[in-house]
C-alpha cells in the first residue's frame, strides 16, 4: 500500500500536489495539503518531484 505523507511545517500551501495528482490524493484544508485518498495513489511520484519544499513523502 502507498505511504503519502505531507510535512505541515514545509507545505507552503501553494497547491502544487492538488494539481498533479492524477488520482486527487491531495485536498487543500486551512492552506495545507492534506492526504485524503492515499489508497488511491499509483506512485507516479509527480507530487514529491514537483513539490517545492520537498514537504512530500510517498513510499510504496
Ligand atoms: S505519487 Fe502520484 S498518484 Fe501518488 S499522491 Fe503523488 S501525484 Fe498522486
Amino acid at each position: 500500500m502507498p505511504k503519502v505523507t505531507v510535512d505541515k511545517d514545509k507545505c507552503n500551501g501553494d497547491g502544487i500536489c492538488v494539481s498533479v495528482c492524477p488520482v486527487s490524493v491531495f485536498e487543500m484544508q486551512n492552506e495545507k495539503a492534506m492526504v485524503v485518498n492515499e489508497d488511491a495513489c499509483i506512485l507516479c511520484h509527480a507530487c514529491d518531484a514537483q513539490c517545492p519544499t520537498q514537504a512530500i513523502t510517498v513510499e510504496e
